[in-house]
């Protein structure tokens, strides 16, 4: 009985480790990363610069308030 009980510690143990590494190879999720936020320089709204289309120094939250704020 003793030994029993032995095997399944150490299968928990094993399972743990398992666990622990696999967690451990993941990268980080994207999510939870912080995004940096710009300002559409056209209709003001906010939206993370990494999908921003950028004419100058000015960033548009899509190609027509590109063209838009280019042409004024
Ligand atoms: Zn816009």
């Amino acid at each position: 009985m003793a030994k029993f009980l032995l095997f399944i510690a150490l299968l928990a143990v094993v399972y743990a480790l398992v666990r622990a590494s696999r967690r451990r190879g993941k990268p980080p999720p994207q999510a939870h990363k912080p995004e940096a936020m710009t300002q559409c320089a056209h209709c003001g709204v906010h939206f993370p610069s990494a999908e921003s289309l950028s004419e100058g120094e000015r960033d548009y939250c899509c190609e027509d308030h590109r063209r838009l704020g280019v042409r004024s």
